[in-house]
This record gives C-alpha cells, structure tokens and sequence, in this order.
C-alpha cells in the first residue's frame, strides 16, 4: 500500500489537510492546486474541538496555537438592543469537556501552516497553476488532464477541489444547484479602528429578525472577523468573492445595535465581500473505481452550523487512518466513504435545518433552551484520530 502514489486536486484547506495525514501515514502524495500561488480568502475560520484533534496531530499544539486563538467567551446577543441573551462558553471548557479547544483563525494563517508542514516534508508536492480538466481511469491507474496542457499518474485520485469540483462532475456528471435564499457578506476590520471596549466578549452573533451578524477576532485579536446572514429571492452569482459595497450592509442592517453599526463604518475599502448560498444534495456514493471525493467536493454545506472546513479536516485523517488499516486501496476508499459519508450528509442537513431555526427565530423570546448549535448536535465529540475506520 505504502507504494501507491496519490494525487490529490485542490490545495484548500481540506486537500492540504489530507496530503500532510497522507504523507505522515508514510504514502506519496501530489497536489494539483488551480491557483497561481497558493493562498487562502481573508476571511476567519472557527474550528471546533472535533477539527481541534486532527490539527494537534498533524501540526502540533504549539503550531495550532501560532495561527489560531481560542475565544475566551461568547455570547448571542439581541439584535437591537446589544443584550446578552445567551452565554456561550468557549474557554477552557471546551479543552475539559472535548479534550481540544473551540479556535477561530484567519484562514490564510491556517491554510499557510499547512501549506508549510507540506513541503516540509516533500518540498515538491505542491503544484500549482494546475487547472484539473479530464480523468482516466484504467486498470493500473488514473490520468489527470490539466488545462495548462500538462498532465499527471497516479495510483489513487483524492478531489478536493470544492464545491463547485470538476473531479465530482467527471465522476458522477452535472448536476442542479440551486440557490438557498440565504445571501452574506463578509469582511475584516482592523481592531485598531475599533473601540476595545465595544468589542466584547471575543464571538458574538447578533440574532435579528431573518438576519444575523455574527463576528470574532482573529490573528492574535488584532482583526475582527464579520460575517452578516440576510436573504434574497433571487441570486446569480455562486462564488463568494464578489466585491460589495459596505453601504449595503449597512442599510440592510441598519436597526442592529452600535456595536454593528461601529464595525461596518470601521470596515476600510475592498474589504467587504458577498456570496449567495448555493444547495446541491447529498450524493449517494462519494468513490467511483481509483477516484474519491473529500470535503466540500463531496459535502457541500451552508455555513450556518459552521463545520464545512471542520468536516473536510476529518475527512483527511480519517482517510489516512483507512488507508492505513486496509489491505489495499479498494479496501481503504471503502473504509474511508463508510465512516464519513452518513456524518457529513447528517451535519449538511443539519446545517439547512439550523438555517431555518436562525431566521424564524423571535430574538424577543431567544432563551438558553432555545439556543442549538454544532454542540449541542453532539458533534464536538468526535474525534476523527480514534473513530473506527
Ligand atoms: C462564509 C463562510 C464561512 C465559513 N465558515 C466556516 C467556519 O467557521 N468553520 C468551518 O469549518 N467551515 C466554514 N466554512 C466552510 C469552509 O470554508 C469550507 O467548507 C472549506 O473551505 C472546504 O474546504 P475544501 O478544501 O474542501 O474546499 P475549498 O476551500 O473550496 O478548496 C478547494 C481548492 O481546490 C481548488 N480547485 C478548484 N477547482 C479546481 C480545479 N478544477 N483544478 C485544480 N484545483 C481546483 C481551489 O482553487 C481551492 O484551492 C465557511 C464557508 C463560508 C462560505
């Protein structure tokens, strides 16, 4: 097994998650990243105790904790009126309860540390300028095409080349997208435009009437992280780096609290983004011959239980672990498919069904018993190092 070569296509989070538990499982890996240079969005990123585990293991404490902080406190405040309606306690007690912490990180910081531990161990894994086009598959192997006119072989063929996958397409074809109703913007704002006083405790979601804006520090608090949930009717651009206008978010959200009011007017020029929320449905079978399918290529979700990066970093140790365990490759895509599919079609369900309960929600009568998250889903109880595989 340990002789298989194995290309993964996309160097996202989750693709450079897998390649580095692959590498430290003893396999060869090569990855084809469509970019020019590699890099991450500015946007934050929270990574819950699940996700927590998998990053200790393959990065180390020390290393985690260079590129990630974990929120003292939190808090779902009213929209309005700036209230604390609920506490939500991150500390240390996540680390007691789950035995990792709750981190939120900028996600170029993480994707740079992952990039770097990479090449650390293989410094040419990582190919870039590599737009994946075609797939052949045969009995000693898979073929990659790329639209740069090169091409590649390999042994196994790992897509993680997100939600809108070209290795998903040649495998299982087109398929319907549709649009969600739910629409978003996001930016960063430095802390230094900010009253300290104000931004206090370190994650609030601010639960409005069918809108929410949530926010958290990044980058050793130096940054604040905004994401603001609306809807629209319609929407036609899917990708979610389109330029918007700060003035928009603030009209739209204009009867939330000063606090909102304050980081939107702090928010500096060309830092504000906006994305429509795009569905597409479970698939029923993630593994055709040699290829296979990880994070969001395979389980495209909406964010709102916050666990689309969370679910592709478990996919990439729990995929190592498999390959580990079985005889030969058709034994690990199996082993790999089993323990994941059935948890990652759960929580993109379960993230539609918390949409739903966020925007219907009466923040005049939002209690603790109401309150349900990724958490109390149970899902911070897994840990993708020790789940049978
Ligand atoms: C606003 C927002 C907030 C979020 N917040 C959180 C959060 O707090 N916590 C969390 O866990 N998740 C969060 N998510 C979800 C998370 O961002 C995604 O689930 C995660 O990025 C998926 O990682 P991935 O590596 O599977 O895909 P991606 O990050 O999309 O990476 C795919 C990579 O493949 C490359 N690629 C694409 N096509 C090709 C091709 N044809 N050939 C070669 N390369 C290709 C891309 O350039 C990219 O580098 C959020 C998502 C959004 C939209």
């Amino acid at each position: 097994m340990k002789d298989l070569d194995v290309i993964v296509v996309g160097a996202g989070i989750g693709g450079l998650t897998a390649t580095l538990a692959l590498q430290q499982a003893g396999f060869r890996v090569s990855v084809y990243e469509q970019s020019a240079s590699l890099g991450e969005v500015g946007a934050g990123l929270t990574i819950t105790p699940n996700g927590c585990h998998a990053l200790y293991h393959l990065l180390g404490e020390d290393a985690v904790h260079a590129v990630a902080r974990t929120p003292a406190a939190g808090a779902i405040k009213h929209y309005r009126t700036g209230e604390t309606l609920v506490e939500t306690n991150r500390g240390n007690r996540m680390r007691e309860q789950y035995g990792a912490p709750y981190l939120q990180a900028h996600r170029a910081d993480l994707h740079g540390a992952l990039a770097n531990a990479v090449r650390a161990i293989d410094p040419s894994a990582i190919h870039t300028g590599c737009h994946f086009g075609e797939l052949q598959q045969g009995a000693d192997g898979v073929e990659l095409r790329f639209d740069n006119g090169t091409g590649a072989r390999g042994d196994l063929l790992i897509g993680c080349d997100g939600v809108r996958s070209a290795v998903r397409r040649a495998l299982w074809g087109p398929e319907e997208v549709s649009f969600t109703g739910y629409i978003a913007w996001r930016g960063l704002v430095p802390m230094d435009r900010l009253d300290p006083a104000l931004i206090e405790p370190d994650s609030v979601a601010f639960a409005g009437t069918a809108r929410t804006f949530a926010r958290y520090k990044v980058r050793s608090g130096r940054l604040v992280n905004f994401a603001a949930f609306s809807r629209r009717d319609e929407w036609t651009e899917e990708g979610w780096s389109v330029p918007a206008d700060v003035t928009d978010v603030q009209r739209e959200f204009a009867d939330f609290c000063p606090e909102v009011q304050a980081i939107l007017a702090a928010t500096p020029a060309g830092q504000c983004f906006k994305w429509g929320l795009f569905d597409r449905q479970p698939l029923p079978q993630w593994t055709r011959g040699r290829a296979t399918l990880l994070g969001d290529a395979a389980h495209p979700m909406t964010p709102f239980l916050a666990q689309g990066a969370v679910m592709a970093i478990e996919d990439g140790v729990v995929l190592a672990r498999a390959m580990v365990a079985a005889d030969d490759w058709p034994e690990a895509l199996a082993r790999y498919e089993a323990a994941r599919r059935e948890r990652t079609t759960m929580v993109m369900r379960e993230s539609h069904v918390n949409a739903r309960r966020m925007y219907n929600r009466d923040p005049d009568h939002y209690t603790g018993s109401s309150h349900r998250n990724a958490e109390s889903l149970g899902l911070y109880a897994y840990n993708p190092l020790t789940v049978p595989v």
